[in-house]
């Protein structure tokens, strides 16, 4: 006779938010064993309709391998091998960043990136998925995760602050046509008004992102596209020059602001409902998915039983806030640095970027720690320890 030995059934999760954070976290949770329902209130289409492009760092890669997101995203990628750091009015020369033998990093556009993201919830198995439905108030779930972007109103159901300002400066995105452009070259440009970021598209197309004050990046977006493309030939480095506008230009404040904890009861706050910076440096959604990196560390040491669930949201809240805090804190020094005409800190940038420009292994550890996170992500269970493919290989990267 034998025994019954009843297997437990497996962990469950609520993800809100089907953006890009919910969706990979949804599909982290499952491949460690999870039993996940993704809801967002907005239907599959508009979910991939917002005129975005990211700039992804080695972070990204590896929890993108990890996960097998990877190799579907490499058709839609950009690499660019050159990021020129930029600020004529401090008088100093322009940085140059470049990663042995890797891409310094790679521009994704929001379509492909959510086209994808989606099919592999739709097909993964132990993903649920509900669009256009809002979640339910009450579902008996182990864990809830909150990835519902910077208005989250689970955030203040839990009773959990935003805590932070929003700058005087807001942030225009556009898609143009440039001439004049090295190939695989990014520019971060610093301007008075705030930081000009120029991202590579691919056959000469270019993200645009930017900064300046709020009411002036309305009243650009507003243009009709001749003096558009005039106002913008003005602010770019000399040498780049659009010629036409690819997708209508979006303004948006911009802000920088963390929850005051990351996590309470069974229910925790992943990406843009737990933090948002200022686009400068692109380490946006990098550290949304490095929120979801940890996530999944912890919900596979949940599903291997080495860890209780109970624990997992203060874990995770734990070991998230000090890279949110320091992202936070480095993007927003940035701005207050570069952003401004004051003479001693002109002397001070310009001190800086010589430094940079003569100290090639100072350039290599800002790019690091940039490309990284400022705390390492440690082994992935995926594995990414195995070696990316030629082309993404450097000694820098390849290990967190
Ligand atoms: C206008 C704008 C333009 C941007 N442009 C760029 C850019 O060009 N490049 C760049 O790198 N970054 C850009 N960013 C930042 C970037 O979009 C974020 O880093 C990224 O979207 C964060 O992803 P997320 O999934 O955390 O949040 P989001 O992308 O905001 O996704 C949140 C999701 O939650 C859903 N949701 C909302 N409420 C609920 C609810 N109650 N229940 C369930 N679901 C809910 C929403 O429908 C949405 O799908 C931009 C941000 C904004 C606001």
């Amino acid at each position: 006779m034998g025994f019954f030995v009843p297997v437990p059934p497996p962990p469950s999760a609520l993800v809100s938010g089907a953006g890009p954070t919910g969706c990979v976290a949804a599909l982290a949770l499952a491949a460690c064993g999870w039993r996940v329902h993704l809801y967002d209130p907005a239907p599959a289409q508009s979910l991939g309709q917002r005129a975005r492009a990211y700039a992804l760092t080695h972070s990204t890669r590896r929890l993108m391998q990890s996960l097998g997101l990877w190799e579907g995203l490499l058709p839609q990628l950009q690499p660019f091998q050159r990021l020129v750091m930029s600020d004529r009015w401090a008088g100093a020369p322009d940085v140059l960043f470049t990663a042995a033998d890797a891409p310094v990093g790679w521009i994704l556009d929001h379509r492909p990136l959510m086209e994808l993201l989606l099919q592999r919830c739709r097909s993964a198995p132990g993903v649920h998925l509900h669009l256009g439905e809002p979640d339910p108030p009450t579902q008996s779930v182990g864990l809830r995760v909150h990835c519902e972007g910077g208005r989250s109103p689970a955030r203040s159901d839990l009773g959990i602050g935003f805590v932070g300002w929003d700058y005087r400066q807001g942030c225009l995105t556009c898609q143009v046509q440039l001439e004049g452009a090295a190939p695989a070259t990014a520019w971060e440009v610093f301007r008075p008004e705030g930081p000009l970021a120029v991202l590579p598209l691919g056959e000469g197309r270019a993200q645009v992102v930017w900064s300046g004050p709020l009411e002036a990046c309305r009243q650009r977006q507003a243009l009709a596209e001749a003096p558009f493309l005039e106002a913008l030939g003005a602010a770019l480095p000399a040498g780049l020059r659009p010629s036409r506008v690819l997708e209508p230009a979006a303004s948006f404040p911009v802000a920088c602001r963390l929850a005051g904890r990351l996590a309470r009861g069974r229910a925790l706050l992943c990406g843009e409902s737990a933090h948002r910076c200022h686009p400068v440096g692109g380490q946006g959604l990098n550290l949304c998915w490095r929120d979801v990196a940890v996530l999944w560390q912890e919900a596979a040491a949940v599903a291997a039983g080495e860890r209780s669930l109970q624990r997992l949201p203060r874990r995770y809240a734990r070991r998230r806030w000090v890279d949110a805090l320091l992202t936070l804190a480095a993007t927003d020094l940035l701005i207050r640095l570069f952003s401004n005409r004051w003479l001693p800190l002109l002397l001070v940038r310009q001190l800086i970027l010589r430094t940079l420009s003569l100290a090639a292994p100072l350039r290599t550890l800002a790019l690091a720690a940039a490309s990284q996170g400022l705390v390492p992500l440690g082994t992935l269970p995926g594995g990414i320890d195995r070696a990316p493919s030629r082309g993404e290989q450097s000694p820098l990267f390849r290990r967190a």
